[in-house]
């Protein structure tokens, strides 16, 4: 059973950045009222040997002047409601092509970094290796910026965009986002509600946020527990969301393990895989030029 509710549920007082999701049209708005069995994800990512080993990855980047049309989108979105200037400054937007030594045959994954983000670019290529070959597989782009004092992510179910410095389990998140395909639809489905529903808890706070975020977080938490560690160091007992954790292994599958096969992400941003299809997609403009027109600031929905 879906459930829908008004988007001023209970929920938006707590959360209120929830309800800015730019591409939430399917999301199910409402509290899961579950008890959270972490309080957030900061466990995972507080040992080096509790994370998913990191594949290596190969930037090269692109000749300047192109750019994907949705990394150029994100650089022209307003700062804030408040500040009016670009995220970032079209001279400063980074284009990559990054490849994985286990996914050769595949097309380069493309990485947009605005030259001020926080995030590295080192760092988010390694953090994209934390994925599993078919779990990375789905995402199309990354796409980093500055914070502005702040910041976030989320993904349009393609592509996966971030203001600031998140902790490594953001990639894992959004990118389970990217394989709830076609908007979103298997954590809005009767498979996944039923074992929500089954269930006591689910894996932290944010979780309890809609059964899309659930699932993001219930996919990050089986991509540490099957790849890092074994989630054996929390204290807590998960069979209280052991509906969740099968429903989430048998959709995902393979995509959770290592060492099977890479495939280009069945996305797109309008366009591209970046190149696979010529200049459709991809804005071709002077950098020193600037932009003609901003867009509306999009708020991050995923706080970190
Ligand atoms: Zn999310």
């Amino acid at each position: 059973m879906v459930h829908f509710t008004t988007v001023l549920g209970v929920a938006s007082v707590l959360v209120p950045s929830i309800w800015a999701h730019p591409h939430g049209s399917s999301l199910v708005e409402r509290d899961l009222a579950k008890t959270a069995l972490l309080d957030n994800f900061d466990a995972l990512d507080a040992e080096a040997d509790r994370k998913p080993p990191v594949v290596q990855g190969t930037a090269t980047k692109w000749a300047t002047g192109k750019y994907p049309q949705n990394c150029y989108d994100k650089a022209r979105e307003a700062i804030s409601d408040s500040d009016a200037r670009p995220k970032c400054e079209l001279r400063d937007l980074e284009i990559y092509d990054v490849t994985y030594e286990d996914c050769s045959g595949r097309d380069p994954w493309i990485v947009c970094r605005c030259s001020n983000a926080e995030l590295s670019l080192q760092e988010t290529i390694d953090g994209m290796g934390t994925l599993p070959p078919g779990a990375r597989s789905n995402v199309l782009h990354i796409i980093t910026m500055n914070g502005f004092g702040g910041g976030g992510g989320y993904s349009d179910g393609n592509s996966i965009f971030c203001g600031g410095h998140p902790s490594n389990t953001w990639f894992s998140h959004e990118s389970m986002h990217c394989n709830d395909r076609d908007g979103f639809a298997f954590s809005n489905g009767d498979i996944w509600n039923q074992a929500i529903a089954a269930d006591t808890c689910v894996p932290d706070s944010y979780a309890n946020n809609n059964p899309t975020e659930d699932f993001a977080q219930v996919g990050t938490y089986l991509n540490y527990d099957i790849n890092g560690h074994t989630i054996d160091y929390t204290g807590k007992d998960a069979s209280c969301m052991s509906h969740q954790l099968d429903a989430a292994r048998t959709y995902l599958g393979d995509r959770l393990d290592k060492g099977t096969q890479c495939f280009n992400a069945p996305g797109s941003d309008g366009t591209v895989n970046g190149k696979r299809d010529g200049k459709r997609g991809v804005v071709e403009q002077d950098p020193e030029e600037g932009f003609a027109e901003l867009l509306p600031h999009t708020p991050y929905t995923f706080p970190f």
